[in-house]
């Protein structure tokens, strides 16, 4: 059987990290070249949006050690952020021990909203909206006979009555089941085409039609036991479970826990060219649905004292549609995570989100964050003050000895390892 946990994997050089990967995930030649090269031709990024000029290239790192309901996964991460892989691939580690991560997930249901103004009677508009849901239905899926073949499709209408500055408004909710798609082109196609109906119903005039990015029903879940003795012992326990109720209770902490568990999510996202802002819009939302603003994950101590960790997040990414199956690096990433499904994919990322947000709680909640941060870091300070090659290990190592970790500082030690030198 395939296995995540490999050994020294940071250590080894990118090329033969690149050579585990191959065999790993089967990539032939051209798919390594590929991630290598961050093969997007710049014709075709010029296809992909407007005005182009350019590219920006981001680091794609792997994380190992993942298990998810039995099954090893290596897990391609595209961020510029230092520290977050080898985080999810240390927490990921731990939680090996009590079996690794387990998921599960709802249909991909996402909702579509349809605006009515300047109805006569919206109380009853609403009420007649909700009468017309087979009529509604059968329009919105003769849009998208594709979708409707695989099983997808509109399946449910909601519709209320919101008072706010301008009046009463009828709202319609299109409850699509966009299968192994984001979904948000397909939603909007289908709203637009109920309008005329909505408006015949309702005597009103509908105006936004467009997907909510609030996902409530597409909801991924992972959890995971952390053996105390992996974490630290009881007090490191303790200690998370603090910083966890600091979290649940504070919103200034909130928004940094929650970020913690996006830096998982949103590097996945990227590697498979999802739309990262959609995702993030949803998940913070979601934390804030319950009027307060929430962490989206829940830790507990389970009867062994062991910490147990849960996340729930509405998660819109697909493995179709958008750029995810044109991007060729994209393509590449999701053969290595080899996942079948939207479904499957939008787990794998809840379960990075959960690893990653113990990390980052085990870090501050211990030696603080910045000891393991400032040796990455360390790296790039080096090579901003001009640093390259075997110097780069060279200066960040000296700094990270003398606890300088400035570019002013990497540029005295540059200047005397080159006078040294010469
Ligand atoms: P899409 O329209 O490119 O592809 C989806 C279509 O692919 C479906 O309608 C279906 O006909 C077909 N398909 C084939 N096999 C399928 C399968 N197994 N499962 C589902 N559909 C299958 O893509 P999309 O996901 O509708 O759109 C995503 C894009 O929309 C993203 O790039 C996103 O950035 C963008 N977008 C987002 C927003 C927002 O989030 N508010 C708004 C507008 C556009």
């Amino acid at each position: 059987m395939r296995t995540s946990e490999i050994p020294g994997f940071y250590k080894l050089p990118a090329e033969e990290r690149l050579k585990v990967v191959k065999e790993f995930a089967g990539l032939t030649d051209e798919e390594v070249r590929i991630l290598r090269e961050g093969g997007l031709p710049f014709e075709q990024a010029s296809r992909m949006i407007e005005n182009v000029v350019g590219l920006m290239p981001v680091p794609i790192g792997i994380a190992t050690n993942f298990r998810i309901n039995g099954r090893d996964y290596l897990i391609p991460m595209a961020t510029e952020e230092p520290s977050v892989v080898a985080a999810a691939s240390n927490a990921a580690k731990m939680a090996r021990a009590r079996g690794g991560f387990s998921t599960e997930s709802t249909h991909p249901v996402m909702i579509g909203q349809i605006q009515v103004v300047g109805s006569p009677d919206p109380e009853r508009a609403r009420r007649e909206v909700l009468l017309a849901k087979e009529e509604i239905l059968r329009k919105a899926n003769e849009q998208d006979p594709v979708l409707v073949g695989l099983g997808g499709g509109a399946v449910g209408l909601e519709a209320r009555v919101i008072q706010t500055g301008r009046g009463p408004m009828v709202v319609v909710h299109l409850l699509i089941d966009v299968r192994d798609a984001m979904g948000a082109n397909v939603i909007n196609t289908m709203c637009e085409s109920v309008s005329p109906i909505i408006e015949r119903i309702t005597g009103g005039k509908t105006l936004l039609r467009i997907v909510s990015n609030l996902a409530i029903y597409r909801l991924a879940r992972a959890r995971a036991v952390f053996a105390k003795e992996a974490l630290g012992g009881e007090e490191v326990v303790e200690a998370i479970l603090d910083a966890y109720e600091f979290a649940v209770s504070d919103i200034f902490r909130c928004v940094t826990h929650n970020k913690g568990i996006m830096n998982g999510v949103t590097a996945v996202a990227l590697a498979t060219a999802n739309d990262t802002r959609a995702i993030e819009a949803g998940a913070h939302a979601y934390a804030a649905m319950g009027g307060t603003y929430r962490p989206l994950s829940r830790w507990s101590k389970t009867e062994d004292g062991d910490l147990l960790g849960e996340l729930e997040l509405p998660v819109a990414a697909g493995v179709v549609g958008g750029a995810t199956a044109v991007h060729p690096v994209a393509r590449v990433c999701r053969k290595i995570l080899g996942v079948g499904s939207a479904r499957e994919l939008a787990e794998v990322m809840a379960a990075v989100g959960l690893a990653n947000n113990l990390a980052a709680m085990r870090a501050l909640a211990t030696e603080g964050i910045q000891r393991g941060h400032m040796k990455l870091h360390a790296r790039n300070i080096a090579m901003m003050a001009g640093a390259e090659g075997d110097l780069v290990d060279l200066v960040a190592e000296r700094m990270i000895a003398e606890r300088k970790i400035r570019v002013d500082r990497a540029r005295e030690i540059l200047e005397e390892i080159r006078r040294g030198q010469g």
